[in-house]
Parts: structure tokens; sequence; C-alpha cells
């Protein structure tokens, strides 16, 4: 098999990617928490693991790969676990019931990764259906000495694991510097340091979510869910751990200590962190409240306020949304992103999305290009070099950016060939068939944009055409007509609405 080195976290390297259990592979990614829709750096996260998934399948790996998703313990303040669970604060709000929250989000956020083409975890699941595993796990660290029950919640004792363990292995930070560096313990002196962190928490009377327990009726903290889940479905130690790099100083750290202080072993051989998307340099992020939309980026609209769902299919949309100057499809935002490696931040622009669109459409043009060149003699190129080469940008830490340089590269030689400027044989028609197929499609995930995205994009484009028709009429008013234009629109299925910020249209 192909030698394939993997940036660690844990030694700061890039390193050969050995699996524990040959020719399988253990992969486990912290998926969204949802009591909101994911936005578009979540994304970014999500694709840039389902590059690496898709690449570990295509080289004949037999991977697992789990992708969990948080519905319970993680709370407003997630370092200080202070604050409401983000889930049941969202469902005394809207007066629903949590898992009616999750349910709404989950459906979203699985439709959004379908558009960007993402192929489905091989198991996706919920903290809350792994309450058992949970609390076993707690106990075990009970057991083991590193955690303590205290008025019914207990906790990890952070600076006891430490004497005998490196509790900041993952973030290369000293016992001393974190400790420095962290808050007073505001409204929870139950914890013993100011390290600690809750396994299992007391449930309030008016917490919705609550479980039995041996402590009492509570809940469990936000990491031992990806600590139990990781356990139960890859084993005590497994290849591949990923999630965004926000991730690493709290949530990652807490989850190793976790696994070392229940079962003594380290939980993961290779840590894999993908940066931020940014916008204006600034990390996108619900708590900032600098987020944008999948399916706002999609349409170039502003969802409105009352939208009963961001399902990009249930969605209501209205007026231009500020930030776009036009509608970007799923797969130019895709390709917008591997333009970039995962380690690096990648900041969002409208000049960026339109220079991808502009790539994406050159390369998909020159696969139907491709598929329509005939033989010329003998070849002029070497393409099995290029194939060679593509291999080994994504074999050095799927480095994305180097393998769209070479299929770039593929595109100019289709196109010289196709204007008669190069000659190919069929031998290396051939080759580059396989050569798009694996990296374009199978690899990079990319797909061409059908008959559909265009149409849509079209329609988009007609009906902008006649509400300007139907605005001028009634300016100058010719109700008539502008009634007209409504009423025939409305017998073909297209709803036009006039509110306050213009005038919306739906099918
Ligand atoms: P959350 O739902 O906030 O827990 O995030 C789910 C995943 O998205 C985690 O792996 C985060 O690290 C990742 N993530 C959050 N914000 C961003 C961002 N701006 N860019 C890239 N990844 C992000
Ligand atoms: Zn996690």
């Amino acid at each position: 098999m192909q030698d394939l080195y993997i940036h660690n976290t844990l030694s700061r390297k890039k390193e050969l990617f050995k699996p524990i259990n040959e020719e399988h592979v253990g992969l486990y990614v912290c998926g969204p928490t949802l009591y909101s829709d994911v936005h578009i750096g979540n994304c970014r996260t999500f694709t840039s693991f389902d590059i690496m998934y898709r690449y570990l399948l295509h080289l004949g790996y037999k991977v697992r790969y789990i992708r969990n998703i948080t519905d319970v313990g993680h709370m407003e303040d997630e370092v200080a676990e202070t604050g409401e669970d983000r889930i049941g604060k969202q469902a005394r709000l809207k007066k629903l019931e949590p898992m009616e929250i999750v349910q709404r989000y989950a459906f979203g956020f699985r439709e959004v990764m379908g558009l960007l083409n993402l192929l489905p975890p091989s198991v996706e699941p919920l903290a809350s259906g792994h309450i058992i595993e949970q609390i076993e796990m707690t106990q075990k660290i009970i057991d083991q000495g590193y955690a303590y029950v205290e008025d019914g919640s207990v906790y990890f004792d952070v600076e006891k694991f430490a004497k005998s363990h490196n509790y900041g292995i993952l973030s290369g930070r000293s016992l001393e510097d974190q400790l420095n560096n962290t808050r007073d313990l505001d409204g929870q002196q139950e914890k013993k340091g100011r390290l600690d962190f809750a396994l299992w928490k007391k449930a309030k009377p008016e917490h919705i979510m609550r479980w039995n327990s041996p402590w009492g009726v509570g809940f469990p903290g936000w990491h031992i869910e990806c600590s139990a889940m990781s356990q139960k479905y890859l084993g005590e130690t497994f290849d591949i751990h990923g999630g965004g790099m926000d991730l690493i100083p709290t949530h990652h750290t807490n989850e190793v200590a976790q696994s070392v202080g229940c079962c003594g072993n380290a939980p993961v051989k290779y840590w894999v962190h993908t940066n931020m998307l940014t916008l204006n340099g600034q990390k996108m992020s619900r708590s900032l409240g600098n987020v944008f939309l999948p399916v706002e980026l999609f349409t170039g609209k502003k969802m409105a306020a009352d939208s009963p769902s961001a399902t990009p299919s249930q969605a209501k949309l209205e007026g231009k949304h500020p930030l776009f100057e036009k509608a970007y499809s799923p797969m130019c935002v895709r390709f917008f992103m591997m333009q970039t490696h995962y380690s690096s931040t990648l900041d969002f622009s409208n000049e960026a999305l339109q220079a991808s669109e502009k790539g994406f459409n050159r390369l998909m043009e020159s696969y139907s290009t491709l598929e329509k060149l005939t033989a010329a003699g003998n070849s002029s190129v070497d393409i099995k070099k290029i194939e060679t080469d593509c291999y080994v940008a994504m074999s050095d830490d799927f480095n994305t950016p180097i393998l769209l340089s070479h299929l770039f590269e593929c595109a100019r030689i289709i196109n010289s060939a196709n204007d008669k400027k190069e000659s190919l044989s069929q031998a290396d028609i051939d080759l580059l068939k396989k050569i798009y197929q694996n990296f374009i499609v199978d690899v990079l995930g990319l797909k061409r944009e059908g008959e559909s995205g265009k149409s849509a994009e079209a329609l988009d484009g007609v009906m902008q055409l006649v509400l300007d028709i139907r605005k001028k009429a009634k300016e100058n008013k010719d109700y008539a007509t502008s009634d007209l234009i409504r009423d025939q629109l409305l017998k073909t299925g297209i709803q036009v609405k006039d509110g306050k910020e213009g005038t919306s249209w739906s099918i």
C-alpha cells in the first residue's frame, strides 16, 4: 500500500501512517452540537475529514468512520461548564422537547452534508443514546482514583492525574501554564482544582435532560461522550481522532485524560486537527455571532427570521444576503475549501469564492473535453508521472492544493490536445480518465453540477427579470400588468410575496 504521512498533533510532526490492524482504520471525528444550524465553518472541518476518509478508502483501507452528534452536556460556557445546556436552553425557549431540537437540526445538517457531497459516516452516534456507557466509564475512572464525587456530581481530578501522566500531551502546555491561565472557579466551588472537569453533573430541578445514575439524577459532562463512544465502536486504542483545532486545549485534552484514566492506554495513535474558517480574520463561531448558513451561501439570500427551518429544501428566504455578491453552488464551496490545506486558516471572501468558481468550472469543463478527446499519434507528455505526483501530494498529509495543481496541469494538457497543440495516445487518454475519476470524483468528491444546478441558476435570473418588470409596472401605476404577472406566476406554481424588504418568490 502507498506510504501515507499524516501530521500528528501528539508529536507535532508528519508521521508514517501505520494502522493498528493492517488494512483496517478506525476514524473518529467530533461532530456538531445540534442546538442550531451548522455553519459553513463547521462544514469546513467535516469536509476536510471527508476527503481524508475518501483517500483512505481509495487506498484500499476498510475504514470505520464514527462522527458523533452532541445532544447533551455541552454547556453555554464550555470551559467553566456553567450556564444552561445548549440544547436544553433551546428546548426551553422554543417550548419543544430536546429531542425535537436535535432532530430538526440533524435533518438540516445531513441535508447540507449531502449537498456538499460528504459520504455518510459508518455510525453517527448520539450522546443521549450512550448514557449507560458514559456512566460505566465514569465509574471506572472513579475506581482508578482519578475522579471524585461531590454532592451528586463527579469531577475528574486533573492535578492528581498530572502527577503520573502528561495532562498537556496534546496542547504541549505545562500544567503550571494551564493553571496560571485558567479563570477562577466562579460558581463551581465543588471542584477541587481549577482544571477539574465534570464527568457527571447533578441536575438542578429545572434541568430538562436528566438520567438516573449511581450518584443521583443528572447528566453527563461534554467530554465523556466522545471517550465512551469512540471506545465502544473503535476500541480502547484506535487509529485517527479528528476535530477542529479549537478542541485541542479542552475537549480533546480531557478526552485523552479520561481514556488514560479509565484504561491506562493512550486512546489514539494519530490526532488530526483542522484549522478554522475565518471571516475577516476572525474565527466563525456561533458564540461570536459571525456565522452564516450554508443555505444562505448556496442561494445568496438571507434566511427569514421566521423561517420554520434552515434546511436548504425548506428554508424561507428573503432579500439578498449582505455578504454575498451572488449565490455559490455547493460544489464551488467544496472546491473553495480544498484549495487551502486543512491545517491553514481559510478566510472567506467573495473574491476567493469567485476565483474558486472559475477554477472549478475550468476543471470540470476539461473533464467534458476529456470525454470527447480522440487519440492523435504518440504522446508528447508523461501522464504517468502526473499520476504519481497526485498520489505523492495526497500521501503528504492530504495536500489537496498541491493535488489540484497537478489536476490543473492535466486540464492544460487536455485543452491543448483538444486544440491540436499537443498529441495524446489512447493509453494516455485512458490514464487521464482514470486520474480524473480517482482524484476528482472519488477522492476530492467533486461532481459535475448537472442540469439541475444550471437550470436553478437560470430560473433565478429569469425570476429577477420578471420581478423587475413587475416593479416597474407598479411604479407606473400599471396595476393590471403587475397583478397579471403575479396571477400567471401563481398558476405555474410560483408564489410572489410582497414584503417590507422587497418582493420574494417561492415554488
Ligand atoms: P461545534 O458544533 O461548535 O462543537 O463544532 C463542530 C466541529 O466544527 C468541531 O470539530 C469544531 O472544531 C468545528 N468548527 C467550529 N467552528 C469552526 C470554524 N470556524 N472553522 C472550522 N471548523 C470549525
Ligand atoms: Zn468530541
